[in-house]
């Protein structure tokens, strides 16, 4: 179970930093282990509240970086006013379209982009850690919705 993974990899976090496991600290990782791929902050609270648990919006933010450190979840570089933060625990190197109308994230992964920013650091001499693709656009509902719009407009327009 997830659950019983992230407790695990959180507790070894935790004393290799001298860090208590505190009851908070537990009720935090519950609700980020049933979390959906992508979220925020504030969905963390709600999970909390929902599990009846005490810990406030001000934990949950002191608890990201402890959860962030230790492998657990990590920023994705979406999110204007709100970050969003997503379980990377055994997931695979992927990317991310998000759509700038409704805040979709799907996830992808392509080989071909791991080979070309090999290649470009490579002739650059530069020795890479980390590297994020991300494109921004509209999703397939979100087109659809505005080709129905448009075609609306379109219809008005003729009959006036
Ligand atoms: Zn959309
Ligand atoms: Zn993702």
């Amino acid at each position: 179970m997830a659950f019983a993974i992230y407790e695990e990899q959180f507790r070894y976090f935790l004393k290799r930093n001298n860090l208590k496991f505190t009851k908070e600290r537990r009720e935090v990782i519950a609700a980020i282990a049933i979390q959906r791929n992508h979220f925020n902050a504030e969905d963390i609270h709600q999970q909390l509240k929902k599990q009846k648990s005490n810990v406030s919006l001000a934990t949950v933010y002191r608890t990201i970086p402890l959860l962030i450190g230790s492998g657990l979840m990590t920023e994705t570089t979406y999110g204007g006013e709100r970050i969003i933060y997503e379980k990377i625990y055994n997931k695979p190197h992927h990317h991310h379209m998000v759509c700038i109308n409704c805040g979709k994230i799907i996830d992808f992964t392509c080989p071909d982009v791991e080979i070309v920013q090999n290649d470009i650091c490579q002739k650059n001499f530069f020795l890479s850690t980390e590297y994020r693709l991300e494109i921004k656009g509209y999703c397939q509902t979100c087109r659809k919705k505005m080709k129905n719009k448009k075609m609306n407009r379109t219809f008005i327009q003729e009959f006036k």
